[in-house]
């Protein structure tokens, strides 16, 4: 075919994979089928490239040095802050304050706001299909306030309900917390409508964004949330950092969270001033390198076509759920209309841990267990589940790799 004449494509995924050093490598003398991105993203060589930049060149503490070194790493940091308001969309970098990941965030905002402002009686609305990060703050906030927590059901195929979810949201609600995106079903929440209902009730609406901000795109002014947390190493970045966003009022009215360096204004035995939001809410020495890692993964996501990304992704979901339903014994969970790349299933005779094992002997990586969301697996009427999940770096030919080796399995197992 003429050069000139090939269009072209949309969505290279070969060229995106030389960019991840780690899938040039075998497990157990197969090539590596990571299936298992939900967990924990890979890390493309930007990334990783800006780390070893900044520990060999660039290290020094952040806020604090009156010299060159501190000033260029205090300026990274604050620009991969930049780097993260922009890709939510947030209208300012105070109110984009770094944590260590998503839970932290959420516990964050439970211990500060929850505290400050929730009385006995007070309702908190979470899903049943919640990620033990947001299950078990608004439990420990219950324990310490006395407000109840209650969950909003969700339907066998994974979906949600709108007027169910209404049904559990009441004059005391003042707070709905819900995942953007389930890290075991795949289910997109709705979340737009999520938002119309907490307000019209007058509560406040924090997502829980860990897989949301993978496969979607994030605009926090247009959700309409009022918290919308996540973390970096689901996002091609390291471990170690995350993001909790909230509107600058908010975090002004929250009381600080840690205390210590860099979170003060002035500091005198007998009482202490707080600095404005973000730093208030970041005290000790900050994950520098990491923050500046975050950023990277930004840098490399904004360099490709999202829209392609996200295209890539849902056929990779397709083509698995379809060969996925061909395998006897195999049953989908999760199967709402619009879903992300995310896909569990269970195997007659099976059980997900020992499949996940048999499937790493062909090197493929799935996730095995109950994705910490135990309430969710008793719904389900399962203990546990085998998951994969699909990320921009992997390829169709992975997902037939997982199906041969599933058949490999049921040879041994059954
Ligand atoms: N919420 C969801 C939906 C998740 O998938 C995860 C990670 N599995 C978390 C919260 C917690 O994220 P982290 O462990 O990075 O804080």
């Amino acid at each position: 075919m003429n050069k000139q004449m090939t269009a072209p494509l949309a969505f290279d995924v070969q060229k995106v994979r030389a960019d991840f050093p780690i899938l040039a490598r075998e497990v157990h003398g197969k090539p590596l089928v990571y299936l298992d991105s939900a967990a924990s993203a890979q890390k493309p060589r930007q990334v990783i490239d800006t780390l070893t930049r900044v520990y060999s060149h660039e290290y020094a503490n952040v806020h604090r040095g009156a010299y060159y070194l501190s000033e260029t790493a205090t300026a990274a940091y604050e620009a991969a802050r930049e780097k993260v308001r922009g890709f939510i969309n947030a209208s300012s970098i105070k109110e984009v304050v770094f944590t260590k990941g998503a839970t932290e965030a959420i516990n964050l905002v439970a211990a500060t706001w929850g505290r400050a402002f929730l009385k006995p009686g007070d309702e908190v609305v979470i899903t049943a299909v919640e990620h033990h990060s947001n299950i078990v703050p608004w439990q420990l906030l219950r324990d310490a306030t006395g407000c109840v927590l209650k969950i909003a059901p969700v339907n066998p195929d994974g979906s949600i309900d709108l007027v169910s979810f209404e049904q559990a949201i009441g004059p005391k609600t003042k707070l709905v917390a819900v995942a953007h995106v389930s890290n075991v079903l795949g289910t997109v929440l709705p979340v737009r409508e999520v938002a119309d209902i907490a307000h019209a009730h007058g509560a406040k609406l924090l997502l829980d964004g860990c897989q949301g901000i993978v496969h979607e795109h994030v605009d926090v002014q247009d959700l309409g949330c009022d918290f919308y947390v996540f973390s970096g190493h689901k996002l091609y970045g390291p471990t170690g950092i995350g993001v909790l966003w909230a509107s600058l009022a908010l975090l002004e009215a929250m009381p600080p969270y840690q205390g210590g360096g860099d979170m003060i204004d002035t500091v005198t035995f007998a009482c202490t001033t707080w600095a404005p939001p973000p730093a208030k809410f970041e005290a000790g020495t900050p994950p520098i390198a990491q923050a500046i890692g975050l950023g990277a993964a930004i840098d490399y996501l904004n360099s490709l076509d999202r829209v392609a990304v996200a295209k890539h992704e849902n056929a990779l979901l397709r083509h698995a759920m379809s060969r996925l339903a061909q395998v006897p014994g195999v049953r989908l969970i999760g199967t709402a209309p619009g879903k992300a790349a995310v896909q569990s299933f269970v195997m007659e005779g099976a059980h997900p841990h020992d499949l996940a094992t048999i499937l790493d002997r062909s090197g493929v990586c799935v996730r095995a267990g109950h994705h910490c969301a135990q309430p969710l697996m008793e719904i389900l009427g399962v203990t546990a589940t085998t998951r994969a999940s699909f990320a921009l770096y992997n390829t169709m030919d992975e997902v037939d790799a997982l199906i041969t080796a599933l058949h490999r399995a049921q040879e041994v197992l059954l």
